[in-house]
């Protein structure tokens, strides 16, 4: 049998059972079955019980282990009990068990964003254009691909309107390949025609880059071409956030100096006791362990990758849907958004209020220089600004339909960005006629003649200055405006190229549009000033419109201010940089200077988001530190390199969103302070008790500490609301680490407060038991029994302390429920294990009586009034500062 791509359309069509309108629902719902879904297999996921086992090979958890095979040990030799075995070996297997609950739940929550993104297309069935999830294709379906369109699986062209589509993921060649209907030959010599050269073909992952054009999908899923490369596609790649490296290096860094510390306990303890019989060795080895588990923080990777996943969520609850996690940090530190005008400040939701010229003949030319079309009860369907233009003609009078019978497009140059203009050829009674339509100042150069009360003059310099003013006219009462013009042809033009259609043209008149600003982008602009942040306006519209649209919007207060793309091309890269910070709004810029603009403010050390939607996007999103696409009206190739897709499109998403990221930033910033506090507290309580030769607490205590009672209020910090500065202030600095803003300064002297706290409650609880003047040695069972329920009340009631670094607790007016529910969480365990006989035995705890269970709170509870105290000197040192 012949090649797809050698038999004629007829053929194809007959062979894959379909026809030029598509197949029924009915037919497409049998080959889903038979074909499986359109979609490439995917790496398979790890098992449960992988990623259990990978949770396990934490050098943290095998010292875990290790520690419970000792003290098994020791408590064999002793004739004991297993008790504290058994409790690391729960504790390690509970914690084991959360995280891998957990990170499923992230990985779950930042799937569904994917899916929220998944590509559409646009398939024909039954005669009627639908948009469909790209995985419901089946061979045979006839889709529509426009420019901006990733193709969605491999098919035979059916049509093409100057269709060109980038095929660089299969055959590596970057230049787009231009594309059409008709059959192709075999080679001479009657072997395949290579990929590349098939011109009638397209394949799925390759990207529509211009003009429009139908295919019959040939091949879908592992049977596409891509599919067989790709044999299955490694899983979304895992992405690391900056800050979940840098908290991984610093988990590093700990380790070592916890070995050190532990080598050095273990040493010291063993001299200072001068016996080294085994079970001696042991004992002193499980004191060292204790000292690795107090340090080192356990909670801190589960609690970021959890408060990460919350906060993505919550995103895309306010429609930003963010696509890369890196992004969610990026997003805090913006301090310049690059957006565009149409759709984003406005509402893209056009209508015709002003026109000029020829009435009859400029509707005639804006409906049928038009993609947009009239539906069944009349309203204009399609791309808003040729929405708008239809529904204008039609209330001329001039139904797009009729028009079309009358007639009929034959050709077209499709609208592009950089040409900004269109152009289509019809047949008429005496041969053709071509319309155009576009900017105002572009269609005017290409002007020769205008048309005016039917008869037709030469465009002299005076009435094109003429038109010219009536366009800026337009434009400075925040219009946008479109001009056409129309040519003859006796024959059809056999190029296609711009410079043989678009020149002597006739001039028939302009349009004027409203586009309304969205209501909520004022405050949104407002807001982004007060936090620090630049909002830049880039559009392809005319500087006049932009500018009015501009001041309205306080973007600018000066037209000064406003540069076009003519000028930006005027200027080097370095000027730009050097001037860049002059401009709010750059206008009739193409795609190309966006990249420019960005690269500039870059060069100024400028964190920078840019937004875009059309096909030439790509690069400027890509290039920008976070690249926002557009999710209603975007296309696919620039939803594909975005790191956030804006559902609805709106400016005042992106400003949410950088709220959002700052936020999210902060409670990870709280909660890494609080567990970084409490596991300071731990190791120099630790370590101070050694030095004074008592044990503090045991492996088992800390554990517990670490694990259960701080995981939840560190997860409640994540979920703090925004403190009320939170976008009062300049965007963090992304040169800032952890610790910047005296974070360091700060967890050192709280966990110094915590630990002597602690050490204060062991001493107190051993005295109250044995007497006064009686200073703890080696163990006290009921030292440590206090110890551990001031330790654990005291890094509860912190962590109220830390629903702010440096504002007072009282004058928070939001209140965090979760945490109070943490507190009391954590408040009941830790009671129970003291409470509760069996599990008492278990830790090694004794009967509390009321007054040690008052003191022991008493004193936690001093950790409240202290960091207040100190947070008011911290503010007062500030204001003078
Ligand atoms: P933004 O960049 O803010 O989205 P834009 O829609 O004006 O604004 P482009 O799509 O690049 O940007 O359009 C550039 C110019 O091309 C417009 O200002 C308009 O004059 C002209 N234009 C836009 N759409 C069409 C169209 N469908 N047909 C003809 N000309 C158009």
């Amino acid at each position: 049998m012949k090649p797809l791509y050698s038999q004629s359309i007829d053929e194809v069509l007959q062979q894959l059972q379909t026809t030029a309108s598509g197949l029924t629902d009915q037919q497409a719902a049998e080959r889903l079955r038979q074909y499986g879904p359109n979609r490439l297999a995917g790496a398979a996921k790890p098992t449960l019980l992988q990623r259990f086992v990978a949770q396990l090979r934490d050098p943290m958890l095998l010292i875990l282990l290790v520690a419970a095979a000792v003290s098994g040990l020791t408590n064999y030799l002793a004739g004991e009990s297993f008790a504290e075995a058994i409790i690391i070996l729960v504790v390690v297997l509970l914690n084991a068990g959360l995280g891998v609950f957990q990170e499923s739940k992230a990985e779950a929550a930042i799937e569904a964003l994917q899916t929220m993104t998944a590509a559409t297309c646009k398939v024909i069935r039954s005669g009627k254009q639908l948009t469909l999830h790209s995985d419901e294709l089946v061979p045979g379906d006839v889709i529509v691909l426009e420019a901006g369109d990733s193709v969605p699986a491999d098919g035979r062209l059916l049509e093409s309107a100057s269709l060109k589509i980038e095929e660089a993921a299969l055959t590596g060649e970057s230049v787009p390949a231009g594309k059409m209907a008709a059959a192709l030959g075999l080679t001479p010599d009657r072997r395949e025609v290579p990929l590349g050269d098939r011109k009638n073909m397209c394949y799925m992952g390759s990207a529509v880059v211009y003009g429009r054009g139908k295919a019959v999908v040939t091949a879908t899923g592992m049977q596409t071409e891509m599919g067989k490369i790709a044999g299955a596609l490694a899983g979304t790649e895992d992405e690391q956030t900056p800050l979940q490296r840098r908290l991984e290096e610093l988990g590093r860094t700990l380790s070592k100096l916890v070995l050190g510390i532990c080598v050095f306990i273990f040493v010291f303890d063993l001299a200072m006791a001068g016996s080294f019989t085994l079970q001696n060795v042991l004992s002193t080895f499980m004191v060292a362990v204790s000292l690795a588990v107090a340090a080192i923080p356990e909670g801190l990777a589960t609690v970021v990758t959890v408060v990460l996943s919350i906060g993505v969520t919550n995103m895309s609850k306010r429609q930003a849907v963010i696509r890369r996690l890196t992004a969610v940090e990026t997003l805090g530190c913006t301090q310049v958004i690059c957006t565009d005008k149409t759709g984003t400040l406005t509402q893209n939701r056009m209508t015709v209020v002003e026109h000029q010229g020829d009435t009859a003949a400029l509707a005639t030319a804006m409906a049928l220089c038009n993609d947009a079309h009239l539906n069944s009860d009349g309203r204009a369907e399609g791309e808003p600004t040729e929405a708008a233009l239809v529904a204008f003609a039609a209330a001329q009078g001039l139904p797009k339909g009729q028009l079309e019978a009358e007639r009929p497009r034959v050709d077209e140059l499709p609208f592009d960005s950089g040409r900004k203009m269109m152009s289509t050829l019809h047949r008429v009674n005496d041969g053709f006629i071509q319309y155009t339509k576009g900017a105002p100042d572009v269609i005017l150069q290409r002007c020769t003649s205008y048309r005016e009360n039917g008869t037709v003059h030469p465009l002299t310099e005076a009435k094109r200055a003429d038109l010219l003013a009536q366009n800026k006219a337009m434009a400075d009462r925040a219009l946008r405006v479109l001009a056409a013009a129309e040519r003859r042809w006796t024959q059809p033009p056999t190029s296609h190229d711009s410079a043989d259609w678009e020149r002597d043209l006739c001039y028939l008149g302009l349009t004027g549009m409203m586009d309304p600003v969205r209501p909520e982008v004022q405050a949104a602009i407002a807001q982004c000033r007060q936090a620090g942040i630049r909002p830049v306006m880039i559009t392809g519209d005319h500087k006049d419109t932009a500018v009015a649209i501009a001041r309205q919007l306080q973007i600018i207060d000066d037209p000064s201010q406003a540069l076009t793309g003519a000028e930006l091309d005027g200027m080097s890269d370095e000027e730009l940089a050097r001037k860049v910070q002059q401009y709010g709004v750059y206008a009739r810029v193409q795609p190309e200077h966006k990249t420019r603009i960005v690269a500039a403010w870059r060069q100024q050390g400028a964190v920078t988001a840019m937004s875009g939607d059309g096909v030439n996007d790509a690069p400027s999103l890509k290039m920008a530190d976070i690249g926002i696409g557009m999710g209603v009206t975007g296309t696919d190739v620039t939803k594909n390199v975005a790191d956030m897709v804006l559902a609805d499109d709106n400016f005042a998403t992106i400003v949410a969103a950088v709220e959002e990221g700052r936020r999210i930033y902060d409670n990870i910033r709280k909660s890494i302070q609080f567990l970084l506090a409490s596991n300071m507290s731990e190791v120099l309580g630790v370590f101070v008790a050694t030095l004074l030769g008592f044990t503090l607490l045991n492996p088992v205590h800390l554990l517990f500490i670490n694990l259960i009672t701080d995981c939840f209020p560190a997860l409640a910090l994540g979920m703090e609301k925004g403190e009320p500065d939170t976008m009062q202030r300049p965007p963090r600095r992304t040169t800032d680490g952890i610790f910047a803003g005296g974070l360091g300064l700060d967890i050192a002297w709280q966990g110094m407060l915590i630990a002597a706290i602690t050490l204060v409650s062991y001493i107190l609880g051993h005295c109250m038991e044995v007497g006064f003047f009686e200073m703890p040695r080696g163990v006290s069972p009921d030292g440590m029994t206090m110890a551990f329920l001031t330790m654990s009340f005291c890094e509860v009631c912190h962590s109220f302390n830390m629903r702010s670094q440096r504002k007072s607790l009282f004058s928070l007016h939001s209140h965090n429920p979760v945490l109070w529910g943490a507190m009391a969480g954590s408040l009941v365990l830790t009671t129970a294990v003291l409470e509760i006989p069996p599990l008492a035995a278990m830790f090694g705890f004794t009967p509390v009586s009321l007054p040690e269970y008052l003191v022991a709170l008493a004193l936690a509870l001093l950790i409240l009034p202290i960091v207040e105290l100190v947070k008011w000197f911290q503010r007062r040192h500030a204001r003078t500062a």
